[in-house]
């Protein structure tokens, strides 16, 4: 069956439930057993039974399910928020002395979180160039614990070549951990490339609406999720059923959502490479990507995201070009309807070459309004600073 057709069908069990198709909002916090010996047995199944409020209701676990089915996982833990889902798969395995490796275009809440908590904890991070699996090798060491990979980079755009990178960690038994969420799991599925644990900021494609904060952690191998799903809840990590239904009901469109922006994407590209303003335009699924060979090799689709490197111009063209727009708008996240745009201040490792581009970096999402128009604006704009 394809990704599209089971969209219609995940998670829901209609003959359950008074042939209603979506599966309905089940809030609890106790769940009552009429034996102590029925209470006792459920809790050690409790990864597979509604057994009490932070482990999931059957909304919860619909949601978890259609995930775990896209993402060709065993299961699937939701969490509340994309930064969650990292933070909590990363501390559930390191301890103090450990060393981890991260993509240098790695999402900047993951940075922070290297650079404070994990500091703390005494686990030392090292940054590797995204792009160059020779600087990543250079960089593991034998306390190496995990590698974060990111790809593309989601303001950046670099793409990294998973299965040669799994590959090398692997054979030396480190974990890694994926964020995913520019792909989705329907342009790319991690876990079949050898990434041991896919995450997700589920506030984006997956929930489409700007209305949904939430993040997933997807994993192949049962005992990764054991070990998470008990930190999920020892964090406190309950995502509100009300919300799980938002996500799931999300999922329907999420095919024909993901296309469009894909479409309006590559339409706003091919524009935007001609202007005199633009130097360089940063989408893999652009031929003439650097990343473009391993995109089209591993992915089956690319996402309304993408980057634009302005020629040199000062940051008052800058503000003029972006506070005058009349369809996109300035704001952070993305994944929603609506297209967006900011400037973006790449963060790079001082040891190694510090980002090079010498013109302001630009994010663009591509949201559902028309391509015309959003190249209608966009010309507006160039008119403004030229
Ligand atoms: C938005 C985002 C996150 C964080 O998700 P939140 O739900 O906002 O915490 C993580 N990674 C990437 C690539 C994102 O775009």
């Amino acid at each position: 069956m394809h990704d599209d057709t089971k969209l219609s069908k995940l998670g829901t069990d209609a003959q359950e439930n008074f042939g209603i198709m979506n599966p309905p909002i089940y809030r609890a916090s106790t769940i009552h057993f009429p034996t102590i010996d029925l209470f006792n047995s459920r809790y050690e199944r409790r990864f597979d039974e509604i057994v009490y409020g932070s482990y999931g209701t059957p909304t919860t676990k619909a949601l978890e399910a259609a995930i775990a089915d896209l993402e060709n996982a065993s299961r699937t833990i939701v969490v509340g928020s994309g930064t969650a889902a990292i933070t909590l798969s990363i501390m559930t395995f390191i301890k103090p002395g450990d060393h981890v490796v991260v993509s240098d275009g790695v999402y900047k809440s993951t940075r922070t979180l290297c650079e404070t908590l994990l500091a703390r904890l005494n686990v030392k991070t090292s940054y590797f160039r995204p792009d160059d699996i020779e600087n990543f090798s250079a960089k593991l060491r034998p306390e190496t614990k995990l590698v974060l990979l990111e790809s593309p980079s989601s303001f950046t755009f670099e793409i990294q070549d998973i299965p040669a990178l799994t590959k090398v960690c692997k054979k030396r038994n480190i974990l890694t951990i994926i964020d995913n969420t520019w792909a989705s799991p329907l342009f790319f599925k991690p876990l079949d490339y050898g990434v041991d644990i896919s995450t997700q900021a589920a506030t984006k494609y997956l929930s489409g609406h700007s209305d949904v904060m939430m993040g997933s952690i997807s994993v192949k191998i049962d005992a990764l999720h054991q070990k998470i799903r008990d930190n999920a809840i020892q964090f406190g990590n309950n995502v509100s059923p009300a919300d799980c239904y938002l996500a799931l009901r999300g999922i329907r469109t999420m095919s024909i959502r993901l296309r469009q922006h894909q479409e309006t994407a590559l339409k706003l590209v091919d524009w935007l490479i001609n202007q005199p303003e633009v130097d360089k335009v940063l989408y893999p699924a652009w031929p003439k990507d650097p990343g473009y060979n391993i995109w089209k090799r591993d992915f089956t689709g690319a996402s309304g995201l993408f980057g634009v490197i302005l020629r040199p111009t000062t940051k008052e063209n800058v503000a003029k070009l972006i506070e005058g727009m009349t369809h996109f708008r300035i704001g952070a996240s993305w994944g929603g309807y609506e297209s967006l745009l900011i400037p973006s201040y790449p963060v790079r490792d001082f040891a190694d070459p510090p980002w090079q581009e010498r013109g302001p970096l630009l994010r663009l999402h591509a949201g559902l309004e028309n391509s015309a128009d959003l190249i209608d604006d966009l010309k507006d704009g160039f008119a403004r600073i030229s």
